[in-house]
């Protein structure tokens, strides 16, 4: 049955002056229509109607890079350099990673990241069959692939399994409503050459990005131009490797001419600046890209380097950033920065219906609550959900139509299972960390 959301406020898009008042219609998978509440109730008597009282109804948050598994890592090892983080705690702790500890990291994940709006998000981790089993289970909408390295990965063994893992999932999922699966080669300083054009062969065979970890780091960039005589971004152009397939996370150490070439070659980016920051990575140049015309979205990337996925979070810091690194408060204002979270988001996945609400598009919603002293008085709604809002204040979530988050309790899994099965995994995981 169709259902009429009425709230205080519908946020339709950025460029579009909010409703107030305003009402969505849903039909399916879909929005049907969009207008005053009256006139929808008119128009389709026979809706449902869901009043979300004092309330904004905005677009579903797209989180543009993440590792949701990595739940059960949050807080382990804190406070470390990238290289020092990921060879001393992170490699080691996953080379005993098991296949059910991913699925209830990203059950916990996907519990943590509807709570905070977000309705779609790309991952790239290992056991990746594990992240599309609680995908399809909780109703989220994902791009996801398995992480390949030039090293044996626990998930698959040597790099062709991992290959071949990856054209069985684009095989099996081509047509499936809510998966697209992704190719994510981890880094150029954990994949060769080789790997990184095979990668991207299959990423063109099946139509689908090419997602990788890219001058995140002074460091990174050091070692690929040590080994490569070339900076990241230099060497995937030479690769032939830089389009619009190409989906880049974090993009810190650009040179203005590296923002320049992606612009031309039409790279997108997942800028992640609370990763960025808490590694001391540094801070994308994000005005710098958005004006360039780059495409950029934002990410949380995974729960052991921010340590959370509330995209509310990452707006704000991301606004803060570029306004204080600049001296400049005018740059990266709340709607722009709001854009990132949603539109631009959709759009660097090639999901052109989604992180809008017009007619036509897919229904993936979010609804925040005013009922919060942080939350009063109510001004504008851009600078409420960017400035003052948290992942708490979602209570209802909307993933194609059907009801995922409703009333601030989740309808399609059992979000205290996840939390305790993560409270064992962690049992497991100190173990581990302390024989090391
Ligand atoms: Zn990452």
């Amino acid at each position: 049955m169709a259902k009429l959301l009425k709230a205080r406020v519908v946020i339709t898009s950025p460029n579009n002056p909010p409703l107030s008042g305003g009402a969505v219609l849903v039909e399916g998978e879909r929005i049907e229509a969009l207008g005053a509440f009256e006139e929808l109730k008119q128009r389709f008597p026979e809706a449902e109607i869901v009043d979300f009282g004092e309330s904004i109804l905005f677009p579903g948050f797209v989180n543009l890079h993440t590792h949701a598994s990595m739940t059960i890592f949050r807080g382990l090892a804190d406070d470390l350099p990238l290289m020092t983080w990921l060879e001393n705690y992170i490699f080691p702790v996953e080379q005993h990673l098991r296949r059910e500890w991913v699925y209830w990291g990203a059950k916990l994940a996907i519990a943590e990241m509807l709570r905070s709006g977000i309705t779609t998000f790309v991952d790239m981790y290992l056991f990746e069959p594990e992240v599309i089993r609680a995908v399809e289970e909780t109703g989220v909408r994902a791009a996801l692939g398995e992480g390949l390295f030039d090293f044996p990965s626990p998930g698959y063994g040597p790099l062709e399994k991992g290959l071949a893992l990856t054209r069985e999932l684009l095989e099996s999922y081509a047509t499936h409503p809510r998966l697209k699966i992704i190719v994510c080669p981890h880094a150029t300083y954990t994949c060769s050459p080789e790997t990184l054009k095979k990668a991207a062969a299959l990423a063109e065979e099946f139509n689908t990005l090419l997602h990788i970890h890219l001058s995140e780091t002074r460091d990174e960039v050091a070692l690929i131009k040590a080994r490569y005589g070339e900076t990241p971004p230099f060497h995937l152009e030479k690769l032939g490797l830089l389009n619009e397939r190409l989906l880049v996370a974090h993009a810190v150490q650009l040179t203005d001419e590296e923002i320049e070439l992606f612009a031309r070659r039409g790279v997108r980016v997942a800028h992640c600046p609370e990763s960025n920051l808490k590694l001391g990575s540094g801070v994308a140049p994000v005005v710098a890209l958005l004006e360039a015309g780059v495409l950029v979205g934002l990410g949380t990337d995974g729960p052991a380097s921010n340590n959370d996925l509330d995209l509310f979070g990452e707006m704000r810091t991301a606004a803060f950033l570029q306004k204080g690194l600049s001296f400049d408060p005018t740059r990266l204002p709340a709607e722009k920065v709001f854009e990132m979270a949603t539109t631009f988001g959709a759009r660097a996945l090639g999901f052109e219906e989604l992180g809008f609400i017009a007619p036509g598009a897919r229904a993936d919603l979010a609804v925040v609550s005013l009922a919060a002293p942080h939350l009063t008085p109510f001004y504008d709604p851009f600078s409420l959900l960017v400035y003052s809002a948290r992942g708490g204040d979602v209570t209802d979530v909307m993933v194609g139509g059907e009801f995922v988050l409703r009333g601030g309790k989740i309808l399609t899994f059992d979000e205290e299972e996840a939390r305790r099965q993560v409270i064992e995994i962690a049992r497991e995981v100190r173990a581990l960390t302390k024989k090391g």
